[in-house]
């Protein structure tokens, strides 16, 4: 890897801003397209093509590419995919990140290769993580996953707990009649484990183009149930934060609802996203994405650079639309943004 050029000074550079005055100061870096499962919700049964390999930014093209934006006032970089942990030199990225000064790095993972991996990327300086878990049940999450891989994630959820690394967060998709009916389940782990369980609408970015209104679980109904059973109270949140928060009266743990379509967030959003293949996305929903790796191949300075991405930013969409009726899904589904 080539070394890390200084970070320009925010002050100077100037930080990023819309023009509805959103702030971004959230990074979510897909580093793959590829990935070891296969779950319903996201990907396609049947095998896909990968981008190529020289169609995907390289990690020094990667590094220049957060200087840059770090420069411009990113605080929290999260590290995705695709499967990021598939990709090797996650942890040296990682890394990098660090020596960047980003106060804030996470990574979202299906936690397959996780409790081996756990140890080198605390090391690289990873601060908190995400694991994804859609089933309690073990044959329910082979066929939501298309894998056999639910002791290896336990065992991953298991040794992220072990760690430093705070906060744990499990995520799990929603999906109506396949795996809702295991709210009441989800909320005891995480009472029992002292985690933060999150429940996430399934949005319509799905390969197979199956998401329909009828699929989503809206977060509220989640809230009521859980409430039911036991007592919960609301935790202050960041205005920009995606889940509205909450903790047991009565115990440890906590759940996090996450809710795109039936309560849109879009209004405080902070985020842009960066694709593997080098587009900057304004919206996990927007029509189109801006290709930056064309610049970075073709010898563009960073101040170049710095030009696009602050007209890119400054043309973020007021919100997505999928409440609209002439919602029309991106071409890009899931996998290819990165969560
Ligand atoms: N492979 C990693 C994982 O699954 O955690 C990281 C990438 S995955 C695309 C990031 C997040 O997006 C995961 O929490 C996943 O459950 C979520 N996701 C994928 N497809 C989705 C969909 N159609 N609706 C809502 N969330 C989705
Ligand atoms: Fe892979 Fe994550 Fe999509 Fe599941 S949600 S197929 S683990 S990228």
């Amino acid at each position: 890897m080539t070394q890390l050029h200084s970070v320009p000074d925010a002050a100077t550079a100037g930080q990023l801003t819309d023009k509805f005055g959103r702030q971004i100061t959230d990074l979510r870096v897909s580093v793959t397209d590829r990935c070891n499962f296969r779950c319903v919700y996201c990907r396609s049964a049947n095998p896909e093509n990968h981008m190529a390999e020289h169609n995907l930014l390289s990690w020094d093209e990667l590094g220049r590419l957060a200087r840059i934006l770090v420069g411009l006032g990113i605080k929290k970089v999260r590290v995705t995919g695709g499967e990021p942990l598939v990709r090797p030199g996650v942890e040296e990225f990682i890394a990098r990140l660090r020596a960047l000064g980003v106060p804030d790095i996470s990574l979202t993972t299906n936690g397959q290769l996780l409790a081996e991996r756990c140890e080198r990327l605390i090391a690289a300086g990873l601060n908190r993580i995400n694991i994804s878990l859609d089933s309690l049940d073990r044959a329910k999450f082979d066929k939501i996953t298309r894998t056999r891989s639910f002791d290896r994630v336990m065992a991953g959820i298991d040794a992220a707990q072990a760690s430093p690394l705070r906060p744990v967060k499990v995520n799990a998709v929603l999906v109506r009649g396949l795996n809702d009916d295991e709210v009441e389940a989800f909320a005891a782990f995480a009472r029992e484990r002292d985690l933060i369980m999150r429940f996430i609408e399934f949005m319509p970015l799905d390969a197979d183009r199956a998401w329909t209104r009828d699929l989503f679980v809206p977060a509220e109904e989640v809230r009521r149930r859980i409430e039911a059973r036991w007592p919960m109270v609301p935790i202050a949140h960041e205005r920009s934060e995606t889940a509205r928060k909450y903790r047991f009266t009565d115990g440890r743990g906590e759940i996090g609802l996450i809710a795109p379509v039936s309560q849109p967030f879009c209004g405080f959003c902070s985020r842009v996203r960066l694709t593997a293949d080098g587009k900057l996305r304004t919206c996990l929903f927007s029509k189109d994405d801006h290709d930056l790796k064309g610049l970075l191949r073709g010898g563009a300075s960073d101040q170049e650079i710095i030009g696009e991405i602050r007209g890119i930013v400054m043309e973020k969409e007021a919100g997505h639309r999928i409440n609209e009726p002439d919602f029309v899904p991106p071409s890009r589904t899931m996998v290819y943004i990165g969560g």
